[in-house]
């Protein structure tokens, strides 16, 4: 099994460095990144550009399923809120047997993306009437069965979820599906545990919002969780929405951001999924605290969520990632694009991500969203170090968009200019290559499957 790779360029955590001989242990883990190196023989020469691969810190798989069938007006002013409605209904006919298939085409379609790995936000739990299933865990493990097919790197997060409003407010009947108690949400990570160990997967736990989770209930989650696992992630939806923002100020007083500074043990381990919407207090004071911004730019722009104000939050060093999210695009690069771009509209700049140390901005935005990606992924995929899961993307050097150019431009275009072609090459998570010449050894039979699916959820509309 070859263990080596040799690269003219790739980007290290420091930045772009040449010929890079890559070598990493039966269990994936990079043992040795040496610059200046001499290609050796035996060792596998990449096609292009080493990239580190980029963690997806935020996924609802079930919602590729209907990505595209929520493009046309049905409210006189369509919103998040008229989405969520929608997507209830169609998560209320979904199957074990659908959430595989789509999961699996999904995760697929994730590394031809430059993805190697993702966070799997899981918030139906039971069957269509609202009962547990006979295996509580079910849902959860044919996401994970799905992960470990396609062999993308996994960190399932199961969803705490109990009220449809803050205060307490009952769940409402398309939230049957996701209602927990405490302990029945404790019991399940118990379950999941040994099941993600095996599999070489992070369990950790999402309370679904502070409009879904109650006080006490995410006190006694997350000491139930920290029992389990003291470092475990913790993600949680936070301030998506102007409402939901303006009705946490009505229960509480406070905005969500300050309001969960303030009464959860909010560290490193966490990750605020969506912190659309802060003030200029909540920016510094998230920032410090170690949590990671979860950022999905396309979806926030599908859903029409609003900016969250990227020069700010960097200013304060706070972490970022990015997640597909909804998967109305599954693109890792695409995600840096509208992230930036959305950054230039607002702000009327260009080149907001370029940093001090890194003045090109594909360049400063991979490196600081593996870096904030793998934080909230609980995992070793921090990018192209001893130590770190060999964990990599060979850009395509042969693409029209990328020929005769340097490294740092390569992966400009990539990002900018690619015209949505995949510039991807090949796609090598834990040390494997997951994605050769482009696509996924499963991309037919997973496609197809992904068809079958979504096709019996629609007939059944
Ligand atoms: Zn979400």
């Amino acid at each position: 099994m070859t263990r080596t790779l040799f690269a003219t360029d790739a980007l290290l955590p420091g930045g772009w460095a040449k010929n890079v001989l890559l070598s990493w242990n039966d269990a994936g883990q990079l043992t040795q990144v040496q610059s200046s190196a001499q290609p050796v023989a035996g060792a596998q020469v990449a096609n292009g550009p080493v990239i580190p691969g980029m963690p997806n810190l935020h996924s609802h798989a079930f919602q590729r399923a209907f990505a595209g069938l929520t493009e046309h007006r049905a409210e006189q002013q369509d919103s998040f809120w008229s989405w969520r409605t929608l997507m209830y209904r169609f998560a209320a006919r979904l199957g074990p047997q659908h959430m595989e298939a789509i999961a699996t085409w999904l995760y697929a379609e994730m590394l031809e993306a430059g993805y190697t790995s993702v966070c799997e936000f899981q918030y139906v739990h039971h069957d269509a009437d609202g009962r547990p299933y006979a295996d509580d865990a079910t849902l959860s493990l044919a996401l994970l069965r799905a992960a470990q097919k396609v062999g993308i790197g996994f960190t399932l997060l199961p969803v705490l979820y109990q009220t449809s409003g803050f205060g307490g407010q009952p769940p409402n009947e398309g939230q049957r599906r996701f209602i927990r108690s405490t302990d029945s949400m404790l019991r399940l990570l118990d379950t999941l545990k040994p099941a993600c160990d095996a599999a070489g997967a992070r369990l950790g736990l999402a309370p679904h919002s502070l409009r879904a989770v109650p006080p006490d209930a995410l006190r006694e989650a997350i000491a139930g969780l920290e029992a389990l696992d003291r470092s475990a992630p913790i993600h949680i939806h936070i301030a998506e929405q102007t409402k939901e923002v303006d009705d946490c100020v009505a229960w509480s007083g406070q905005r969500p951001v300050a309001w969960l500074l303030d009464h959860a043990p909010v560290d490193a381990r966490w990750c605020l999924v969506h912190a659309t919407h802060m003030d200029a207090a909540e920016y510094a004071r998230g920032a410090k605290s170690g949590a990671v911004a979860g950022l999905c730019p396309t979806t926030e722009a599908n859903l029409g969520d609003g900016i969250f104000d990227f020069p700010a939050w960097r200013h304060h060093g706070g972490a970022w990632g990015v997640g597909s999210d909804s998967h109305a695009t599954v693109n890792a690069a695409e995600e840096l694009l509208m992230l930036e771009y959305s950054q230039r509209l607002g702000k009327r700049q260009r080149n907001v991500g370029a940093s001090a140390a890194q003045p090109h901005v594909a360049t400063a935005l991979t490196l600081e969203a593996v870096r904030g990606g793998a934080q909230a992924s609980g995992r070793a995929i921090g990018g192209l170090a001893a130590g770190q899961q060999a964990d990599f993307v060979v850009l395509d050097a042969a693409q029209l968009a990328l020929q005769g150019l340097a490294a740092p431009d390569m992966l400009s275009s990539h990002v900018f200019a690619s015209h949505r072609t995949s510039a991807i090459d090949a796609v090598w998570v834990s040390g494997r290559p997951r994605v050769v010449a482009g696509r996924h050894a499963l991309h037919q039979e997973a496609a197809a499957a992904f068809v079958a699916a979504r096709s019996q959820l629609l007939l059944e509309n």
